[in-house]
C-alpha cells in the first residue's frame, strides 16, 4: 500500500551546512499492517512523514501509495490525496477549540458532505473510540488521551487507506498512549488501513507488525533491549520481522 524508495530530503541549515534529515529511506507497508518507526528527536521522523503527506517534496527517490507517486502529484490531487485518501494523526491535535467532539471528528467530511451526514457517519466511529459518552463536549473538557482520540476518528472518517501517525502518543502518558496504540492496531486490521507510526517510545513496537529504527535519517533494524534478550529464546513476531528492506541495509546505525 505504502512503498519508500531511496527517499532523499536534506537541509540546508545555518552555515549552509548539510542537515542528512532523510537519507535514503527504502521500506514498504502492506494493507492491514502498521510498521512503527521508532527514532530520537531529530532523527528524521517528522520530514518523511511530510513527504508521505505530500506536504514536503523529496529531494530525490519516491513515495509511492497504491501504485501512484506521490512526489509527482500536483498541488491540487496533493491536496485531494490528503483528503480522501490519507489520515494523519499528529503529536498536535489541531482540533478546533469551538468545536465539539462530533463537530470535529466530521470536519473532513464536511468537505464533501453536508453537516447533518457527516456528523451521523462519525459516530459509530466514535463510539468505538470509546467517546460515545462525550459527542457534545468541547475539546477543553476532554483528557489528552481523549482529544487525541478525536484526531484519530477525524483521520479514519474518510476511509483511508494509508494513516500516518507522528508521535501519536507524545503528549499521553503511559497508559493512554497503551490505549491509542491498541485502538490504533485494531482499527488497522479491521479496516486494512497500512499504518506508518513514528514514536520515541521504545515501548511503541510492542503494538508494531514490523519495526524499524531511524537514525540520523537513516534505516536500521530495531533493536530493542528486550529484543536482543529474547533473540536467544524466541523472537518475537516484530522483531523477527524487523528487517529493513533490501536497499537500505548493511549501512545503517554505524554512524
Ligand atoms: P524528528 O521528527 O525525528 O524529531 P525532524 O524530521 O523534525 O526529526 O528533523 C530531522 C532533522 O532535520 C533535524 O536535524 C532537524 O533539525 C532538521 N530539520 C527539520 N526541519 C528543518 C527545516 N525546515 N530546515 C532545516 N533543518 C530542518
Ligand atoms: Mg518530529
Amino acid at each position: 500500500m505504502l512503498e519508500l524508495r531511496e527517499l532523499v530530503k536534506y537541509y540546508r541549515a545555518g552555515e549552509g551546512e548539510l542537515v542528512r534529515a532523510v537519507d535514503g529511506v527504502t521500506l514498504e507497508i502492506a494493507a492491514g499492517e502498521l510498521l512503527v518507526l521508532y527514532g530520537p528527536s531529530g532523527s528524521g521522523k517528522t520530514t518523511l512523514v511530510k513527504m508521505v503527506a505530500a506536504l514536503l517534496a523529496p529531494d530525490s527517490g519516491s513515495v509511492i501509495v497504491d501504485g501512484r507517486e506521490i512526489s509527482a502529484l500536483s498541488e491540487h490531487d496533493a491536496a485531494s490525496y490528503r483528503l480522501y485518501e490519507l489520515g494523519y494523526v499528529a503529536q498536535a491535535f489541531n482540533l478546533r477549540a469551538g468545536g465539539t467532539v462530533v463537530e470535529n471528528a466530521a470536519s473532513k467530511l464536511w468537505l464533501t458532505k453536508d453537516v447533518r451526514r457527516a456528523e451521523r457517519m462519525v459516530v459509530p466511529l466514535l463510539e468505538r473510540l470509546g467517546l460515545g459518552e462525550r459527542l457534545g463536549n468541547l475539546p477543553s473538557q476532554l483528557s489528552m488521551g481523549e482529544r487525541q482520540r478525536v484526531t484519530i476518528a477525524r483521520a479514519l472518517s474518510v476511509d483511508p487507506k494509508l494513516v500516518v501517525a507522528d508521535e501519536p502518543t507524545g503528549s499521553l502518558d503511559t497508559q493512554r498512549g497503551e490505549e491509542v496504540l491498541e485502538l490504533l492496531r485494531e482499527l488497522c486490521r479491521e479496516r486494512q488501513i497500512a499504518v506508518l507510526l513514528t514514536t520515541h517510545d521504545p515501548k511503541a513496537a510492542a503494538f508494531a507488525d514490523k519495526a524499524l529504527e531511524l537514525r540520523d535519517g537513516r534505516l536500521g533494524a530495531y533493536e530493542s533491549e528486550a529484543g536482543q534478550a529474547e533473540r536467544g529464546s524466541r523472537p518475537s513476531r516484530a522483531s523477527e520481522r524487523a528487517k529493513p528492506s533490501a536497499g537500505s541495509s548493511g549501512r545503517d546505525l554505524q554512524r
